[in-house]
């Protein structure tokens, strides 16, 4: 790849067009700082698995609230190739994308420490 591939890009098109300036390569990977659950099927080395409160498999997350598998100097997924299918499936450019981003910008435009979703 030439390019740089960032956290979730790449991956299912969404039904809905991209909007503009919405790029995996211009964001702080946002969507890795939601819930990742982890199914029983999905290739991910199990060091980056940890249990929920709720007794589900989730993508484990450092303290300032990213899964652990991002790689910080890139802002992209460490381990693209294995990620779980909930990841596959995140859309860039999505409504579920954009409301995140905006989420994100707000508290950090705000000055509002980011914790965990
Ligand atoms: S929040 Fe959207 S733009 Fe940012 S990394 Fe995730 S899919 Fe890409
Ligand atoms: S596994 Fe990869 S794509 Fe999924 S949340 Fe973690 S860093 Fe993001």
């Amino acid at each position: 790849m030439s390019r740089q591939r960032n956290a979730i890009d790449d991956i299912v098109p969404s039904a809905a067009p991209v909007a503009e300036k919405v790029c995996c390569s211009a964001c702080d990977a946002v969507c890795c700082r939601l819930t990742v659950v982890v199914m029983p099927d999905d290739p991910v080395p199990r060091q980056y698995v940890e249990r929920s409160v709720q007794g589900l498999d989730v993508m484990a997350r450092d303290s300032d609230g990213w899964c652990v598998a991002v790689d910080h100097s890139r802002m992209c997924c460490s381990i693209y190739e294995l990620r779980p299918a909930i990841c596959r499936k995140f859309a860039m450019g999505s409504s579920y994308c954009r409301e995140e981003r905006e989420k994100y910008r707000t508290r950090f435009d705000q000055g509002i420490e980011l914790h965990l979703l």
